[in-house]
């Protein structure tokens, strides 16, 4: 049932394990909101430029990269989009203004991160097992540069918070598993663009035992996957709602005198 355990699902899990059990073991898929198809097609732009800068050494055009990125949005759109009830009505609006937010966003990648980055491998899938795991460890690197860092792009509506960082369990198992698949020690970083276009560089330092309470959380994991029991987000956990998780209606942790719609905004 679980085959690998990789950074989102093991980070969803450490959020909430309800939503865990639904997305991964009962294969309730929720589509992702308009932010997170930003993000995506930020990420298209990035990728197709790193890939042919591989053989090329030289970044693409500008409207390449925008071009990609839009492609990357309608594709992500196309398989739908989480609509928080109440904000049904300018879903069609806010949906159309996001195509501009990924063209702009792909821009200050272009501007900002795109020059600094020489990529040897692009979207590369590591995979490796763990003494105390009975499952491998498995993640996909947005891109690898020569100098052996590894910068992770986020797209976000605002800059990141200090300490955002300490929430993420992602830089622990990417650095793992580079050093198990390439032994390198990569140096690890968040790159983050605000939908406002501005650029945040947030260098992430990783030692090698860093990876051992990530090993615990996985074992909680599928502990929880043997025994069946999976907790509720911690009460007041900014997840647990209906405009951030998609599971709140059908939620059996959620008393039913609190599913109620929020007042449409005037
Ligand atoms: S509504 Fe809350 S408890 Fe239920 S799945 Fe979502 S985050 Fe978890």
């Amino acid at each position: 049932m679980i085959d690998h355990i990789s950074p989102s699902m093991l980070g969803l899990f450490c959020r909430c394990q309800e939503a865990f059990y639904r997305r991964y073991i009962n294969d309730e898929k929720m589509p992702p909101g308009i932010s997170a198809c930003i993000g995506t097609a930020m990420h298209k732009g990035a990728e197709v430029n790193h890939l042919q800068k591989i053989e090329s050494g030289s970044d693409l055009p500008l409207s390449d990269i925008q071009d990609a990125a839009r492609d990357g949005y309608e594709n992500a759109i196309a398989d739908g989009v989480f609509i928080p009830a109440g904000e049904e009505s300018g879903a069609a609006k806010n949906l159309a203004a996001g195509a501009d937010t990924a063209v702009a966003l792909a821009a200050a990648y272009a501007k900002s991160i795109a020059p600094h980055i020489p990529p040897v491998a692009v979207e590369e899938k590591l995979q490796a097992e763990v003494p105390g795991l009975p499952v491998p460890l498995l993640g996909i690197i947005d891109v690898l540069c020569s100098d052996n860092s590894c910068p992770d792009l986020k797209s976000s509506v605002r800059k990141w918070p200090a300490g955002k960082v300490e929430s993420s369990l992602q830089p622990q198992i990417y650095h793992h598993l580079l050093a198990e698949n390439r032994g390198i020690n990569a140096s690890m970083s968040f790159e983050v663009i605000t939908h406002k276009g501005e650029h945040q560089s947030i260098p992430v330092k990783v030692q090698a035992e860093d990876i051992l309470p990530v090993i615990t959380r996985a074992q909680g994991l599928l502990q929880a996957v043997k025994s069946g029991v999976f907790l509720p987000a911690e009460p007041g956990h900014w997840m647990c709602g209906p405009k951030w998780c998609g599971y709140f209606w059908s939620c059996p942790h959620i008393p039913q005198h609190k599913k109620i719609l929020p007042k449409k905004s005037a």
